[in-house]
């Protein structure tokens, strides 16, 4: 039996780690769920729930037995360490993931990964406190678990490279030129996958593929130039793994992210789940294309940051998620989004990341480049 600890519970990853927990009463206990603004649905949890700990940003009183409710950032930092915890499902957006995400690892806590922007963000720092505390890290992501399932199929020295797949978002096939007016309701319609909103725009924009392309370097250690990116529209083949003798592995499944949730929670076994079987005979139209890396800029300008190193992927992720706030505040046209990224990489000197401070400071100047950027344009 397994003590989880769901961070970011009230999200789209979160809720569908809670189902996941519902579904297997016998190896899961759910001990502890934390969020950020979504009062609601979080005092719902809570009273349905009865976790052990509920952590909210600020104070909240919920007539609640059983339940200990704290606050606060240390509160969230202190519920990822927490003794009673045997599973972290890191499931918070953007870089807020990032301190969390440490004081797990610290703890020596298996930590199911969602969030890739604290991996592309925390680099080097990541793996150093994992190796120190002894935490391991299993991807919730749906390509980088495919990779990760793929790995296992072969040595490390037989691999060639790495093939993460992308839907190609809810615009692949529109020409550019028609892009300029996207709305944010257009924007974060995604195609095969419902998630939360920034995410589905990082789809559209391509920028999510371009942070998994980092993602994958980190977790698994290899550099960008082995590690391609195909367009796959239909999302059944979720990334493949291709080895030295011309081998292709291949990780296929329904589109249900229950499923890379519950194997990176459960991962060396592997249990049924409450996702729907693959009806491969419904899918005769599998398709896969090399990207047009000048239509999609984001994915170029990821390589790059990757190939750079130091603060560039901080300064790629932090300029995104600025970006992305603007854009759905009305501010930022979609285009803007990847030039307003190009803009502060443009303008970022680059420099290694030695702490949490330089990574922090990286991403506060890029967010500073954005807004600059931003009020050129008003
Ligand atoms: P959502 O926006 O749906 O949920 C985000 C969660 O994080 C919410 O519970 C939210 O709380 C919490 N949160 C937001 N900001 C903060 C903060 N500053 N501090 C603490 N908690 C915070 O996101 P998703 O579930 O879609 O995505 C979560 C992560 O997983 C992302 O990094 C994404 O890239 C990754 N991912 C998601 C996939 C998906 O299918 N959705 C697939 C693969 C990866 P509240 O609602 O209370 O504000
Ligand atoms: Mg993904």
């Amino acid at each position: 039996m397994k003590n989880v600890a769901i961070l970011g519970s009230t999200g789209s990853i979160g809720r569908q780690a809670l189902d996941v927990v519902r579904a297997h009463p016998d190896l899961f206990a759910l001990y502890g769920i934390s969020a950020h603004s979504s009062e609601t649905s979080f005092v719902a949890q809570v009273v349905e729930e009865r976790p052990r700990v509920a952590v909210f940003s600020r104070s909240l009183s919920i007539d609640v037995s059983g339940t200990e409710l704290r606050w606060g950032d240390q509160a969230l930092y202190d519920l990822a360490a927490d003794p009673q915890v045997d599973v972290v499902v890191l499931a918070i957006s953007g870089i807020a993931a990032l301190k969390p995400l440490l004081s797990a690892l610290r703890a020596g806590k298996r930590v199911a990964i969602a969030n890739k922007e604290s991996l592309v963000c925390g680099g080097d720092l990541v793996k150093e406190v994992r190796k120190q505390g002894g935490g391991e890290l299993l991807p919730v992501d749906s390509e980088q678990s495919a990779l990760f399932q793929c790995l296992q199929n072969g040595r490390r020295d037989e691999v060639e490279k790495l093939i993460l797949t992308a839907s190609g978002g809810p615009f692949f096939r529109r020409p550019r030129a028609e892009l300029g007016g996207i709305t944010p309701e257009q924007a974060v319609k995604h195609p095969t996958w419902s998630m939360g909103r920034k995410i589905s725009l990082d789809s559209a924009t391509l920028m999510n593929k371009g942070l998994e392309v980092m993602e994958a370097s980190r977790l698994f250690d290899f550099p960008g130039e082995r590690i391609e990116v195909l367009i796959h529209p239909q999302s059944v083949v979720h990334s493949m793994v291709e080895y030295r003798d011309g081998t292709v592995m291949a990780n296929l499944s329904t589109a249900d992210m229950r499923l890379p949730i519950q194997y990176a929670m459960t991962w060396p076994e592997r249990v049924p789940s409450p996702a729907v079987p693959l009806k491969l005979w419904e899918h005769p139209d599998l398709a896969f294309y090399r990207p047009d890396m000048a239509r999609f800029p984001a994915l170029k300008m990821a390589y790059s940051c990757l190939q750079a190193g130091g603060g560039c992927p901080v300064v790629y992720n932090g300029a995104n998620e600025r970006a992305a706030e603007l854009f759905f505040a009305g501010r930022l046209g979609f285009l803007d989004i990847e030039d307003s990224v190009a803009y502060a990489l443009d303008r970022f000197t680059n420099r290694p990341m030695q702490d949490l401070d330089d990574i922090l400071a990286a991403d506060g100047e890029a967010r500073r480049l954005v807004d600059e950027f931003q009020s050129t344009r008003s």
